[in-house]
């Protein structure tokens, strides 16, 4: 496909940087499984020299993801958290980092435990309190950080807001879209600089492959990520890429059953008497529900609820059902349930942990696109077997 941009998400999903092969008119790109590529004289070569560098797999892959996010230049790694080093390779020692007080853990252990000793400093704050973030940044600000929704409570971060505030700064805004996908939120439109993605998740879709990709406009920051893929080798194999390939042509029809189920699922939790709180952006009493409304077109498949008993009952909870798989991870077809305060969470000592609002009782799950019949079921007998 060549002028991508006349065609709709669901369209460029399927086909964008995808041709059938010239040769075979083999329709799906094939896995390239080479390391070397021939060269027609020293230095002469078709495009590709060495797999790390670049692999026509993995090009195809990064030409989709670039355009489901309305970007020009998308970069492949072999997980979000390899994306996540590249964009913190800009930084300098000396440079100061201002994210989200509730970023993903992971996020939170590179910042913290790989960059601080290199004498970069970060500040977490409430992102959703925009005079705390213009508070926070300063002349070593070089990047303002963003998750929406974050992580387990689904709160709603202004894109547009805070990439202002970190241009006024002088810093750059990279957006975590792992948890809306570019098929409900797009935030290079609302003027982030580079956004961010664990292909594990929603993209791939299949929880069968981890991967990561950065996606921007600016040419000059697509340059200096392709140098640190090459220079730093966290590149995702051709297969890895094949699957993610094969997961985004149906980002739009799973995205549509995940909202689907995740807001009748929520309105269910809502008014069941074991629930104490629902946390999802398409309810009305989200505390962002408005702004969600306008940043996203759909609320996602990611919801957490309060369960209205102890920390063993909530972890009784979450081992009883079957329809809902007890484990971490998020976004596949499968839905998937977790206790943060036991699991994703459990390494925030409780009074913080309980401060941040990750009560005992949390309960966070990925609804998945099974039939939601099944999914209230399962829990309604949870819930049974558990609370009586
Ligand atoms: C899973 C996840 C990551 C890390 O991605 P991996 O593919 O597991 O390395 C980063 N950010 C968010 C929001 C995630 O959910």
């Amino acid at each position: 496909m060549t002028d991508d941009e006349d065609f709709r998400i669901e369209t460029r999903a399927i086909h964008a940087g995808q041709e059938p092969d010239p040769e075979t008119g083999a329709l799906m790109t094939p896995v390239y499984a080479n390391s070397t590529y021939a060269q027609d004289g020293p230095g002469t070569h078709r495009g590709y020299e060495y797999s790390r560098t670049g692999n026509p797999t993995r090009t195809d892959l990064e030409a989709n993801l670039a355009s489901l996010e309305g970007g020009e230049y998308g970069r492949c790694f072999s997980s979000g958290m390899g994306a996540i080093n590249t964009v913190l390779n800009l930084l300098e020692s000396g440079d100061h980092v201002v994210a989200g007080d509730d970023v993903y853990g992971g996020t939170h252990r590179i910042f913290t435990q790989v960059y601080e000793k290199y004498d970069v400093a970060f500040d977490f704050v409430d992102t959703t309190d925009h005079d705390a973030v213009r508070e926070a940044v300063r002349d070593e600000t070089a990047l303002v950080w963003v998750e929406t929704p974050t992580n387990p409570l689904m709160n709603v971060n202004d894109i547009g807001a805070l990439a202002e505030i970190a241009h006024d700064g002088g810093a750059i805004c990279a957006v975590d879209n792992t948890f809306a996908t570019p098929y409900l939120q797009r935030p290079l439109d609302f003027g982030a600089d580079v956004v961010c993605h664990s292909l594990t998740k929603y993209l791939g879709g299949h929880s069968d492959v981890i991967g990561g990709a950065l996606i921007t406009n600016d040419p000059h920051l697509d340059e200096r990520f392709g140098f640190y893929q090459n220079s730093v080798g966290a590149t995702p194999g051709p297969f890895d890429c094949f699957l993610v390939l094969r997961g985004t042509k149906t980002l739009p029809v799973r995205m549509d059953r995940h909202c689907e189920n995740a807001r009748e699922l929520a309105r269910w939790l809502d008014e069941h008497p074991a629930v104490d709180g629902v946390y999802y952006p398409g309810l009305a009493s989200h505390p962002q529900h408005d702004l969600a409304a306008e940043q996203m077109d759909d609320f996602g498949g990611m919801l957490s609820f309060e369960l209205d008993g102890s920390l063993e009952q909530a972890s009784e909870v979450v081992s009883t059902t079957e329809v809902f798989t007890l484990a971490e991870s998020l976004g596949g077809v499968e839905s998937l349930i977790e206790q943060p305060a036991a699991m994703t969470h459990a390494a925030i000592p409780r009074e913080e942990r309980l401060a941040a609002g990750l009560t005992d009782g949390l309960i966070r799950v990925s609804v998945g696109v099974e039939h939601v019949d099944d999914q209230t079921a399962d829990l309604a007998r949870a819930f049974d077997e558990v609370l009586g």
